[in-house]
């Protein structure tokens, strides 16, 4: 069975936008209880490499490496893991709420746009990023690099994400090197 109920969630993305495919190199952010983790390796990923705050239950075909996402060598260590350019990245990193919807909405924007900068160094030419995002205003400033280097950009809300939150996903497939690295 899947570990979290989030599972179904990537599940549906990747149903509706066919993100995951036998033979890619996917990178999964903020990875516990290791869900989407499980997703990815089911659905065909030749290797997959998480990270999370918290320890990962191993998952056959991934690699997990515990740690803070804000540290600054962590991407190093990302990179030297998955050994060459990664298809696929995500990010389900959701920082512990505050209760103060504002902060809560900066403080998952500041994830969402480093897991994007990541993405865009690591990312091979017609690579795809998702990553979590909650509706208030500013995701909207994410949308003008992405646009600029995805060939599409779109906002998702997966059934299996609850109606009364805020949360929904973008994803960006089509990636191009050459305008990904200009934007940097
Ligand atoms: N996708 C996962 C699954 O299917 O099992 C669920 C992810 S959960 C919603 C969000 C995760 O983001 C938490 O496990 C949390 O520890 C992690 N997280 C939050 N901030 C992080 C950071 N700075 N670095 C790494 N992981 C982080």
């Amino acid at each position: 069975g899947w570990r979290s109920r989030a599972a179904f969630k990537l599940i549906e993305l990747d149903d509706k936008f066919k993100l995951i495919r036998p033979g890619l190199r996917v990178v999964d952010l903020g990875a516990a209880p290791g869900g989407w983790t499980q997703v990815a390796v089911k659905r065909g990923a030749s290797s997959v490499v998480g990270v999370d705050l918290l320890p990962v239950e191993p998952v056959r075909g991934a690699e997990i490496i515990v740690g803070d996402f804000n540290e600054p060598d962590l991407p190093d260590r990302l990179r030297a893991m998955l050994g060459g350019p990664a298809d696929l990245v995500l990010s389900d990193m959701a920082p512990n709420t505050t209760g103060h919807a504002a902060t809560d909405h900066i403080r998952i924007i500041d994830l969402a746009e480093l897991a994007l900068a990541f993405a865009m160094e690591v990312l091979a030419e017609g690579g795809a990023f998702v990553a979590k995002v909650f509706q208030g205003g500013s995701e909207k400033d994410m949308l003008v690099p992405m646009k600029q280097c995805f060939a599409s950009v779109k906002h998702a809300k997966p059934p299996a994400s609850r109606k009364e939150s805020s949360e929904l996903y973008v994803v960006a497939t089509g990636f191009r090197q050459d305008r990904g690295r200009a934007v940097l």
